[in-house]
C-alpha cells in the first residue's frame, strides 16, 4: 500500500497530514508576507533608477530564500529548532533567544490559521483534487490578506497565477464548470472595475485598487460567477462591521483607507466552503 492509498483509506490520517502541511507551509507564508512587498519595492526602485539613467548598484541578494531568517533586532540567525511552527513561539515564550525582543504573535497566528484551515479543507472536501485546490487557495488568500493589511497591496505575482490556477482546477469541474469559472473571472474583474470608475467619476476619489478586481476575478475563476454576489455581500458585511468597529473603537480616521482585500479573501473562503449551500437556501427562501 503506498502513501496515497493510505491517505485515501484513512480520513483522520488525511486530515492530520493536511493540518501538519498547513502548519509547515504557514511558516513559509510568513516569509512571503514579510519579504514579497520589500522585493517588489526593491524592484521598483531599480526600475526608477534605470529610467533616470542611474547606475543601480547591485545590492545584497534579497529574495524568499536569501538571506536566512534572523531577528530584526539583534540579527541572531533563527535556527531550525526555533522555527517549528507555533511550538517554537510557545517554547520561546514569544521572545528572541538572542536578545529577548518580543516576537510578533502574528507569526504563530498565521501558522495556526494555515494549519487549521488546511485540516478543515481536508475534512470538508475529503481525499482528492478539491482538497488540494482548496489548500492552495487558502495559502494564497492568507498571504494576500496579510500583505494587503500591511501595505495596501495585492501583488500581481499572487493574484494573476491564482486566476489561472482557478481556471485549471475547473477544467474538469472541480468546484464549478469551466464555463461558469470563465464567466466568474471576467465578471469578477468587471464588477469591481465598474464600481471603481463609477465611484471615481462621482466622488473624484479612488475607493479601491486594481488588485481588488484581480482578487475577485480569481475567486470567480475558482468558484464560478454564481457565487460572486454572495462573495461581495459577505465581504461588504464583514468590511462594514470591522470598519465601523475600527472607527468607533480605535478612532481610526475615516479617511485612512481600510484595505478591501482581506474582506474579499474572507468572503471567498466562506463561499469556498458554504457558497453552494448558502445560495441554494437563499434561492429557496425567494421561491417561497
Ligand atoms: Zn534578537
Amino acid at each position: 500500500m503506498n502513501l496515497l492509498d493510505l491517505l485515501e483509506s484513512s480520513p483522520p490520517l488525511f486530515i492530520g497530514t493536511c493540518t501538519f502541511l498547513g502548519l509547515m507551509v504557514g511558516s513559509f507564508l510568513n516569509v512571503v508576507i514579510h519579504r514579497l512587498p520589500k522585493m517588489l519595492e526593491l524592484g521598483w526602485q531599480q526600475q526608477c533608477a534605470e529610467l533616470h539613467g542611474e547606475e543601480s548598484a547591485p545590492g545584497e541578494p534579497y529574495n524568499l530564500l536569501v538571506p536566512r531568517s534572523a531577528c530584526p533586532h539583534c540579527h541572531h540567525a533563527i535556527s531550525a529548532s526555533e522555527n517549528i511552527p507555533v511550538i517554537s513561539y510557545l517554547l520561546l515564550r514569544g521572545r528572541c533567544r538572542g536578545c529577548g525582543a518580543a516576537i510578533s504573535p502574528r507569526y504563530p497566528i498565521i501558522e495556526a490559521l494555515s494549519g487549521i484551515l488546511c485540516g478543515f479543507a481536508a475534512w470538508h472536501f475529503g481525499f482528492g483534487l478539491a482538497s488540494v485546490g482548496a489548500i492552495l487557495l487558502i495559502w494564497a488568500l492568507i498571504t494576500l490578506t496579510a500583505i494587503d493589511f500591511d501595505t495596501q497591496l495585492l501583488p500581481d505575482d499572487i493574484t494573476l497565477p491564482l486566476i489561472w490556477t482557478g481556471l485549471l482546477f475547473n477544467l474538469n469541474g472541480t468546484y464549478t464548470s469551466l464555463h461558469d469559472a470563465l464567466l466568474g473571472a471576467v465578471f469578477g474583474y468587471l464588477a469591481l472595475w465598474s464600481v471603481y470608475w463609477l465611484f471615481k467619476l462621482v466622488t473624484g476619489k479612488e475607493g479601491m485598487g486594481y488588485g481588488d478586481f484581480k482578487l475577485l476575478a480569481a475567486l470567480g475563476a475558482w468558484l464560478g460567477w454564481q457565487l460572486l454576489p454572495l462573495i461581495i455581500i459577505l465581504s461588504s458585511l464583514v468590511g462594514a462591521v470591522v470598519g465601523i468597529t475600527l472607527i468607533v473603537a480605535v478612532k481610526h480616521g475615516r479617511d485612512i483607507p481600510i484595505p478591501f482585500g482581506p474582506y474579499l479573501a474572507g468572503g471567498g473562503l466562506i463561499a469556498l466552503f458554504w457558497g453552494q449551500t448558502l445560495t441554494q437556501n437563499y434561492l429557496q427562501l425567494l421561491a417561497q
